[in-house]
Formats: structure tokens, sequence, C-alpha cells
């Protein structure tokens, strides 16, 4: 099984020999979206990361924060380890945003 960065690599590579062109930029074109999302959710990992530092320095535990994730996941009817896609999408960065919030968690972006 080839990850996706051997397979853009290969997709690379038939693309400059001139084989099925179509196909590779396709395989091109999935890879750099996959390289988006992976530095996403780097990024979202590192402030996760910086904001449970935060909570921990004041005082927070583990259980507060577990039964704060029980609370979240279960706003959609549903305590199944997600949340629904309720909201709209952020005019600034794209993230969904729950119905009622008036600014994206993610930007900061007014979204009312
Ligand atoms: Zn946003």
């Amino acid at each position: 099984m080839y990850g996706y960065r051997a397979t853009a690599r290969m997709a690379k590579n038939i693309a400059s020999v001139g084989v099925d062109p179509t196909g590779a930029d396709r395989a091109l074109r999935t890879g750099a979206e996959i390289d988006q999302l992976a530095e996403r959710i780097n990024r979202l990992e590192l402030t996760v990361d910086a904001m449970w530092v935060l909570l921990e320095r004041a005082g927070y535990s583990s259980e507060d924060l577990e039964s704060v994730v029980r609370e979240l996941d279960g706003a959609d009817g549903s305590v199944d380890g997600r949340r629904s896609p309720k909201g709209t999408p952020c005019r600034s960065c794209g993230a969904m945003v729950d119905a009622g919030r008036t600014s994206c968690v993610f930007c900061g972006a007014d979204v009312s």
C-alpha cells in the first residue's frame, strides 16, 4: 500500500514522461489536497495542545475535559464521538461554525 506522498511522487514522475496525464494530474491534485488537510489537522492539533496546556495551568482536569467533550458530543442528540456538521461554513476559513455562534472558533471571523 502506497502512502499519498508516494502516490503523488509517482504521479509526478508519470506526468513528467507524458503517460496518462489526466490520471497523473488528478493524483497530483488529490495529493496536494491531502497535504493541505494534513497541514490543517497539524495546526488544529497544535492549537488543541496549546489550549489544553492553558486549561491545565488554570486547574482543569482530564475529567473536566471529558465531561465537556461528552456535553458537546451529545448536543446534536447523539453521543457517538462526533459532532453533526450542523451550522454554516465560515466565510473566512471554511470551517463549520455551530448554529448560534456569532464568531468562528477557528479564525475568529464574524459569522453573525
Ligand atoms: Zn473561520
